[in-house]
């Protein structure tokens, strides 16, 4: 997939570590009974994952996924 610009809840995503605004956008199960202590059950046990294209850092959002 093509990194892109992605905004979350209105604010254009930048990578907390290069400040970077092009990620790749991937999603991951939260299958492992753990996250359940974690009070995720809500976000249907599934994650959206943004990789800095530049530098790789991960970030995750347990939430819908995020509008381009
Ligand atoms: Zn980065």
């Amino acid at each position: 997939m093509e990194p892109s610009h992605v905004v979350v809840m209105g604010r254009e995503f930048v990578c907390p570590h290069c400040e970077g605004r092009l990620v790749g956008i991937g999603t991951a199960l939260l299958n492992t009974p753990g996250m359940t202590f974690f009070g995720l059950d809500w976000a249907n046990r599934q994650a959206r994952v943004l990789t800095c294209a530049a530098c790789g850092h991960v970030s995750w959002f347990a939430e819908r996924p995020p509008q381009e």
